[in-house]
């Protein structure tokens, strides 16, 4: 079963019935996030306060369901928490794959699979994500890892923000403003993806390096330092290329020494479901003979 579920977050607009029945977001913005299905709901809250910038005392939270898209429902603990999820996860695939699902309020919900492209859709529109984010799930391997990168960055181990040495001893952390004996080491590198249709750089946060390295960072750095016959840190180097996931990516628009250069991030990773991937496919036939 899926651990993980894909969020849209609306916030400020409001929900518009259109013709034909289907319900729309409209107006005030969008951002995404990813929830674990073992997440509470005070950590839900603050994760998104944090990746949102809300004031945590001044939200009130609603969900839709895939059902009746019209219907906002609190969204207050942690049972909520819970019938979001699995309103949207258990054997919802089906339903899911690629359909349009409408946009809905607070946090609605998108399956993983939602918006499948291949990556040369991505690098051969290079104004894909020009505004804002886009978002798409691929389906490929990570096919190139640089050894000699920087793979992780020195973080607080209360709000993970980068520290930098204190004077004297241990790491100060400007965010918490105080110093500490210890940090903990967080992913954040590029590594090459490949599909059938081509390949790109793509971006990777502690969360998703996690996934795919099947360790921490801190573990990694240490098979690192470990120099021996047989090279540890090479062989998990070695064993996360040409392994399948989905990936839910984003795409924007970076500017990089006066040059536009699209940036594309993995926000989710998950392993590859073959079954679901065999009704996309069977979907995907469908709608082929349904347009001929
Ligand atoms: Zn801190």
């Amino acid at each position: 079963m899926e651990e993980d579920m894909f969020c849209y977050i609306h916030e400020g607009g409001q929900l518009v019935k259109c013709v034909g029945g289907s319900v729309q977001y409209q107006g005030g913005r969008s951002e995404s996030m990813v929830v674990s299905r073992h997440m509470s709901h005070s950590d839900f809250v603050s994760k998104l306060c944090d990746a949102l910038h809300f004031d945590q005392n001044s939200i009130k939270l609603e969900f839709t369901v895939k059902f009746e898209p019209s219907c906002l429902l609190p969204l207050h603990d942690d049972a909520a928490l819970l019938k979001m999820y699995d309103s949207e996860c258990k054997g919802a695939s089906m339903a899911s794959i690629g359909s349009d699902i409408s946009p809905s309020s607070k946090a609605g919900v998108r399956s993983m699979y939602y918006n499948r492209v291949s990556l040369s859709y991505v690098t051969s529109n290079p104004s894909l994500g020009e505004d804002k984010p886009s978002f798409f799930s691929i389906r490929a391997y990570i096919s190139f890892i640089k050894p000699d990168q920087t793979m992780w960055y020195r973080a607080c181990k209360t709000c993970n923000k980068k520290v930098t040495d204190a004077i004297g001893f241990g790491y100060w952390c400007e965010g918490c403003q105080k110093n500490d004996d210890e940090c903990s080491l967080r992913y954040i590198m590029v590594v090459k993806d490949s599909d059938a249709s081509g390949e790109a750089w793509l971006s990777l946060f502690n969360e998703q390096a996690e996934r795919i390295f099947v360790c921490s960072a801190d573990e990694l750095n240490k098979l690192k330092s470990q120099e021996g016959e047989e090279n540890l840190f090479q062989q998990k180097l070695k064993e996360a290329i040409w392994v399948p996931h989905l990936f839910r990516i984003s795409v924007a628009q970076h500017e990089y020494t006066n040059e536009k250069r699209q940036k594309i991030t993995a926000r989710a990773v998950v392993p590859v479901d073959y079954a679901a991937e065999s009704r996309l496919l069977l979907e995907e036939i469908s709608k082929m003979k349904t347009s001929q």
